[in-house]
């Protein structure tokens, strides 16, 4: 398939798939952002991906050398907010590291939440190395992994936050966007 854009070291083909550096990743562009971030912005939806983010996912793709879903609405699933979020969804916190393009939540039909983070946790190093600086607490993110790129005060350490609350997006805020 074609090139159809190119952007940071990231490139996208026709066919949605996305390219680190020229190699294909494991992921696609209609998996990393909204249908209604696509559907207004087709294959320049490339511009919502952080490239250093999607690295990120890549490895950790990797580590776990299994199939993982981020956004499944591409092929008919209901998963819609767990890439990119623009600020016309109120799905999720308001400063949502998924605002900023550094978060991304992912699942693995063969291994679930609570494995995941437990191999995230025993191998704190490798994960920091390659990105990640926080996961979200399980009793919040019951049956998908949280992983974000927000600075810490931690050296080769992963945070486990739990969020203070959801702070939804009001109505009025949203309208004057
Ligand atoms: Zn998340």
């Amino acid at each position: 398939m074609g090139i159809v854009r190119k952007h940071n070291g990231i490139s996208l083909d026709a066919s949605h798939r996305l390219y680190i550096d020229g190699v294909r990743s494991n992921f696609w562009i209609t998996e990393l952002v909204s249908k209604k971030t696509f559907l207004n912005h087709g294959f320049n939806s490339i511009y919502f991906v952080d490239y250093e983010a999607l690295l990120m996912l890549q490895k950790i793709r990797g580590f776990f050398g299994k199939p993982m879903t981020v956004n499944d609405w591409w092929s008919g699933g209901h998963l819609n907010q767990r890439g990119y979020r623009s600020d016309l969804t109120t799905v999720g916190a308001k400063n949502s590291q998924h605002r900023y393009r550094l978060a991304y939540d992912f699942s693995m039909k063969s291994l679930s939440a609570d494995k995941i983070r437990e191999a995230i946790l025993a191998n704190q190093p490798f994960f920091y190395k390659i990105g990640v600086r926080r996961i979200e607490h399980g009793d919040y993110a019951p049956t998908w992994c949280h992983v974000d790129m927000k600075d810490t005060q931690l050296h080769n350490a992963i945070y486990v936050f739990k969020p203070r609350r959801t702070t939804q997006i009001s109505q009025e805020e949203r309208w004057s966007i």
